[in-house]
């Protein structure tokens, strides 16, 4: 069987692996250099901020996010030799007014990731001792992680590349699907290239509306900016991710500590804002005011795949019989993407699904009436 999968995010990435590893054949298509996007972009916490905040279905998926990367690092490693740098930081949450709510979400769920305790002044610094003084209380996680997720998807195109049955295609848009009745016959590139395949996966991110007019259907998936600021400390410095009023610090083994972030609504505009750069910058040397000594090394901003409540669409497109979907994931793509792609490969080629499938269904999606009458 042949797959095409439009986008090389990390969902496109972890499809295209979920499939080779089942035997098919794969192509991959980007309109730009693989992994640049949302993906590349972000934070790589493996959890939900505040996972109390979001619906059970975006809970469902991220909290299988740390141990298949686990098991997928040690699988790639030895054959990409990118260490996907799965760091065990655990995480200090600061906001008082979530303390109750998030002892009683760990209670409630049992989720081994979610487990945490509320700790305080000299437990607090012992655990972090680099905390402003200000901080005399937090719900500690010890368990929850973060990835590099740059490293991630380097290590997974690096894996799609060398496979004998991956063909692999950067810079090369798919602008719209020949049709023959219900089905897809071909995608169609930017230089009119028509490229076959048995099935077609929809991976595109905050692109994937763009399809609303040919696919007749309201795709309600739209760019929401988020911004970070990168500090460079010497290795080992931070010892847990911090967070505050949704603002965090995700440290990496080597020093590199990512900060972010904002949410903004401006299209597909990725130039970092020098206000909200300096809203970051406040927020992390509030939590951690020594900060303030080491250089600012980067900025940047990507957009995320913004959907209703977050909750990506995974499954069949409606209409058409082999178009699928694996989009929007909102802030959660990265932790909710290895379970997202296993589900949409068990539903594509008939398997049985690891988790209930209904509550990311694309009947969601509002198609087109006159459409489906005509
Ligand atoms: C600042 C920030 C912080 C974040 N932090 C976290 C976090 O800590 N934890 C977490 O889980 N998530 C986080 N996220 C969210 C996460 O990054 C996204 O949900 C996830 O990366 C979405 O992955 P994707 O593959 O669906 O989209 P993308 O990575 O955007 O990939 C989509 C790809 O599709 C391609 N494409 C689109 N249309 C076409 C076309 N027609 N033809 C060819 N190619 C096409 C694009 O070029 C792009 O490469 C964060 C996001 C941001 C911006």
């Amino acid at each position: 069987m042949h797959i095409a999968i439009i986008g090389a995010g990390i969902s496109g990435l972890l499809c295209a692996f979920e499939f080779l590893e089942q035997g098919c054949h794969v192509s991959l298509y980007d309109q730009q250099h693989f992994g640049r996007a949302a993906s590349w972009a972000g934070g790589g916490i493996l959890s939900p901020m505040y996972p109390w905040r979001y619906p059970d279905a975006v809970n469902q998926l991220a909290r299988h996010g740390k141990a298949l990367y686990q098991h997928y690092n040690a699988q790639l490693l030895p054959q990409t030799a990118i260490d996907f740098e799965i760091e065990h930081s655990g995480m200090l949450i600061f906001d008082a007014d979530d303390f109750a709510i998030g002892q009683a979400y760990a209670e409630k769920y049992q989720d081994p990731m979610q487990r945490c305790q509320h700790v305080q002044s000299e437990q607090l610094q012992r655990i972090n001792p680099r905390l402003a003084a200000t901080w005399q209380q937090a719900l500690y996680f010890p368990a929850l992680s973060n990835i590099r997720n740059p490293r991630v998807l380097q290590s997974l195109q690096a894996y799609v590349q060398q496979h004998p049955r991956a063909q692999v295609y950067p810079q090369h848009t798919i602008q719209q699907f020949k049709m023959r009745g219900q089905r897809i016959d071909a995608a169609i590139t930017q230089h009119n290239e028509q490229i076959y395949a048995d099935h077609f996966v929809l991976a595109t991110g905050a692109w994937s509306a763009e399809w609303e007019q040919q696919l007749r259907c309201h795709i309600p998936v739209a760019p929401v900016q988020g911004q970070m600021l990168l500090f460079k400390t010497p290795a080992h410095w931070l010892p847990t991710m911090c967070m505050n009023d949704v603002m965090y610090l995700i440290p990496r083994r080597d020093g590199h500590i990512v900060c972010g972030s904002s949410v903004r609504h401006c299209g597909f505009d990725t130039r970092p804002d020098t206000h909200i750069s300096a809203k970051i910058y406040a927020a992390s040397i509030a939590m951690v005011p020594e900060l303030a000594h080491f250089p600012i090394i980067k900025q940047w901003a990507g957009l995320r795949p913004g959907s209703p409540d977050g909750i990506p669409y995974i499954g069949a497109m409606p209409e058409i019989d082999n178009l699928w979907a694996n989009f929007g994931h909102y802030r959660n793509g990265l932790c909710m993407g290895p379970a997202a792609a296993r589900l949409l490969r068990q539903l594509l080629l008939a398997q049985q699904p690891f988790i209930d499938p209904s509550a990311y269904s694309t009947t969601r999606l509002h198609i087109d009436q006159q459409h489906i009458a005509s």
